[in-house]
């Protein structure tokens, strides 16, 4: 039995990318596969992608780049967002030095507004002046990045799209790549004819504040060890944090901020055991949780307590824990049992 599991099911990743392609269309949709999938495995998930016919991948980094690589076959496009790219990879130029160390196709970055990678202003006149820059580069796209997609009413979108729209004016003419997962939400004029989403495709909501477009694709859950009947104002875990106001049974859970569940969620987070919803009691341990299962008495040790559950998916953990969805999945550790469900 393993102590505890994550189910990853491919064929929600493949309907979250089929959704947003509907969106996007008539637009092409790519899969930003980054930290390893946003560290829900990226390999399997990219092969039920490519099967489903997507055929554009980008990745943060060379080495991830290359285990996509080997997971996919030839074909698709695998870019590499940062740092250069090596043999049958993409890269992402990201300055005039990246330019000119490179000869191939590429995909050209303009900074609109991140101010982090990509050419700036300055560069980008360089460039429209010294267009042999250029030669041999082959520009498979002009792509740039939008920093507050997930705040439509924010003035920088509107910024960024122009200053996009202006920097490719001056440019030879290539397809265009604009919206992550956000940006496939903020209507027209931010479609073009690749989009980057990630986040969605892995179930986190691209639009915050309005209910999840997206399907669930992640479930988590940890086995009981033990449970004990504890005493009224007795105690539980470090920093005796909680204190049971009435006699009570307390299950120890084989989970912890080791395995990615923030310590932050001690006392706030929710279990769900035999379809009862359980609180904490107490904060999280390296390797151990402590729910109060008083009110569900049919608990077992051995039995299951699901942790992402209906009542309280990745986005949920994270806002108690005063982060994101996506911090909250590249943060899962290695200890959990995979299982994917086939698309
Ligand atoms: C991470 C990333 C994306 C995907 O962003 P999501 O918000 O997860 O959809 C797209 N483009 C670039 C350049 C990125 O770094």
């Amino acid at each position: 039995m393993p102590d505890a599991y994550l189910k990853i099911d491919c064929g929600a990743v493949v309907r979250n990318w089929r959704r947003l392609c509907e969106i996007h269309a008539p637009g092409a949709v790519a899969a930003v596969m980054k930290a390893d999938g946003y560290g829900l495995g990226a390999a399997p998930i990219a092969r039920a992608l490519l099967a489903a016919g997507c055929r554009h991948f980008f990745v943060a980094q060379a080495s991830e780049g290359e285990a996509l690589r080997a997971a996919l076959g030839a074909g698709p496009m695998i870019a590499v967002l940062a740092g250069g790219a090596g043999e049958g990879l993409t890269p992402v130029l990201n300055s005039l030095g990246d330019l000119r160390a490179h000869r191939g196709p590429a995909i050209l970055h303009i900074d609109t507004g991140m101010s982090r990678l990509g050419l700036d202003a300055a560069e980008l006149a360089t460039l429209v002046a010294q267009p042999a820059l250029l030669d041999g580069i082959e520009i498979l796209y002009l792509m740039t990045h939008l920093a507050v997609a997930d705040e439509p009413a924010h003035p920088l979108n509107a910024v960024q799209i122009a200053r996009f729209e202006a920097a490719c004016a001056r440019l030879p003419a290539a397809p265009r790549s604009v919206a992550n997962s956000s940006g496939i939400f903020l209507g027209p004029r931010f479609a073009s004819d690749l989009a980057r989403p990630g986040c969605a495709l892995y179930g986190i909501n691209p639009t915050p504040g309005r209910p999840n477009p997206m399907e669930p694709v992640l479930r988590m859950a940890a086995r009981i060890l033990q449970i004990r009947e504890i005493p009224a104002g007795q105690s539980v875990g470090y920093g005796a944090s909680w204190t049971a106001p009435r006699a009570s049974r307390i299950a120890t859970v084989s989970l912890g901020y080791a395995d990615g569940f923030h310590r932050a969620l001690g006392n706030k987070a929710t279990g769900q055991v035999r379809g009862r919803t359980v609180p904490m009691a107490g904060r999280v341990s390296m390797d151990l949780l402590t729910f109060d299962v008083t009110d569900a008495p049919e608990a077992r040790p051995g039995d299951q307590i699901e942790l992402i559950h209906p009542g309280q998916d990745a986005d949920a953990l994270a806002a108690m824990a005063g982060t994101i969805g996506y911090e909250m999945l590249t943060a899962l550790g290695r200890r959990f049992q995979r299982e994917y469900l086939a698309a």
